[in-house]
């Protein structure tokens, strides 16, 4: 017999979780959320995107300190790292943040649920605990996220063969620290143990970094983060990693095994669909183990709904959120979608790299006709007095109509840039119009409109 009927039961309080229980409260729902852990938040709040971008930011200062500010007349001595206050810092701001949802929940009324969450048949949801709570649901959203994926052969054992979880709370600065993968998380969390006196090395599969980057931007980036001591092992293929002592071994096909102090696994993600009861209502996961949505974002089960990491897509915190927000509004008012199209991406990087479309590669493949710009950040003024004039940006303009495909960015504060992108491509605009905006000078943002101006070929400062 449940307990308590709701007009919408959410399993989950990440980004997608949380935010779809808010929006279908302000909605006038009544709205209850299952979560298992006591901080709400989810991964990205509490073990992924906001720690790191803490300790990005503390490491970033750090270096800064260590060897960046002579340059501006600037002395410091003695610069020496306070690693728990770094550490205490981040987790400081981890709370600060889930308390932040707590609140919110309860201006919404949501109703908090702790324990593991379950269907357990049409319009049911089951509470673990002692006892198991039933909650009657009209509509259930599973919002379930994902965890770090590992490959065969490597183990994470928490200690010597990490996931990123583990790379956010070290005790001390790895002497040799080698990770697994090129891509988002491993060149973010490999760049803050760099910063802070790490050797590291990232060995990855492709012959390349960054898979789904536009190519000649994630080229440039290599020979950046290069500058900045990450090696890179590219083309090897990780056969096997485990801890041996005090140490981490790591094999790769056809050259001798690698040993570091740390090894991190960074090789994805895969949705978390264990004991969510799938069964009891007839949904069956697709080969890689996501949920199968329509554009609704509606399972073939009556009532039941899934956004965020569970079903795939580009696996980011705000596409999760935006995926939450289209589906519950669709709901209660019969619209509501997501462009991804104009779904950006950022890797906080120093400098940070992120993009909004397609790639170039992208569009060969296709058969795209296009133009394509570009402007490198030396040109630009307050890039240069920032001293951060490394980078680039890439302007994607479709051959005949010369509408925006594509735009990134490599460059300081790109995570912020790009939101001009998205707009303009949002709301369908050409390149010429990137180019006609007003841009403040002297801003970054100049360096969008230069590069808009060269794909017709008559950048100013170039
Ligand atoms: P990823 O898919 O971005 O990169 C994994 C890398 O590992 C790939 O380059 C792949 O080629 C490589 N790889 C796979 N098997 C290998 C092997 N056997 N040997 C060597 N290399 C191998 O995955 P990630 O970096 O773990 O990130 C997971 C997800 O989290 C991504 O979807 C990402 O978008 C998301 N995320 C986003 C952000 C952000 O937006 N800033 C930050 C962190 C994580």
């Amino acid at each position: 017999m449940a307990s308590e009927r709701f007009d919408l039961v959410v399993i989950g309080a990440g980004p997608a979780g949380y935010v779809g229980a808010i929006r279908a409260a302000q909605l006038g729902m009544k709205v209850a959320c299952v979560e298992r852990e006591p901080a709400l938040g989810g991964v990205c709040l509490r073990v992924g995107c906001i720690p790191t971008k803490a300790l990005l930011e503390s490491s970033e200062r750090f270096a800064e300190a260590s060897h960046d500010l002579a340059g501006h007349g600037v002395k410091v001595g003695g610069v020496t790292l306070d690693l728990e206050a770094m550490m205490a810092r981040k987790d400081g701001i981890v709370t600060n943040l889930t308390r932040g949802i707590d609140f919110l929940f309860q201006k919404w009324k949501i109703k908090r649920y702790l324990g593991d969450g379950r269907l357990g048949g049409e319009g049911l949801v089951q509470v673990s605990g002692d006892p198991v709570v039933e909650l009657a649901a009209d509509k259930v959203l599973i919002a379930t996220g994902s965890s770090s994926a590992t490959i065969k052969g490597v183990e994470p054992d928490g200690d010597r063969v990490i996931t990123s979880t583990e790379a956010l709370a070290l005790a001390e600065v790895p002497g040799r620290l080698l990770v697994i993968g090129a891509g988002v998380i491993g060149l973010e969390l490999g760049s803050v143990w760099a910063r802070l006196g790490s050797e590291v090395t990232v060995v990855e599969y492709l012959d390349r970094i960054l898979p789904g980057v536009d190519g000649q931007v994630a080229k440039l980036a290599k020979r950046l983060f290069g500058r900045q001591g990450l090696k890179f092992r590219l083309g090897a293929r990780v056969r096997s990693a485990r801890a041996q002592g005090a140490q981490g071994v790591v094999e790769i096909d056809g050259a001798e095994p690698l040993v570091a102090d740390r090894v991190l696994v960074a090789v994805g993600r895969r949705p978390n669909t264990d004991g969510l009861g799938l069964e009891s209502v007839g949904i069956d996961v697709d080969s890689r183990g996501f949920i199968p949505v329509d554009e609704r974002f509606a399972t073939r089960a009556p009532g039941v709904f899934a956004v965020g990491d569970v079903i795939g897509g580009p696996m980011l915190a705000h596409a999760a959120s935006h995926e939450a927000v289209a589906c519950v509004e669709r709901l209660a008012t019969g619209w509501g979608h997501v462009n991804r199209e104009a779904t950006p991406w950022v890797v906080y990087t120093d400098p940070e790299l992120a993009f909004v479309g397609r790639t170039e590669e992208q569009l060969v493949s296709a058969g795209v006709p296009y133009r394509s710009g570009t402007f490198f950040f030396k040109g630009n003024g307050r890039a240069v007095t920032l001293g951060r004039s490394d980078g680039i940006v890439k302007v994607l303009a479709h051959a005949d109509t010369d509408r925006l495909l594509g735009v990134h960015i490599l460059g300081p504060r790109a995570g912020d840039l790009i939101s001009e992108a998205v707009a303009a491509m949002e709301l369908g605009a050409s390149s010429e119009d990137l180019a006609r905006f007003c841009h403040p000078y002297p801003s970054l943002s100049e360096a969008l409109m230069e590069a808009a101006l060269a794909v017709d070929g008559h950048p100013i400062h170039a």
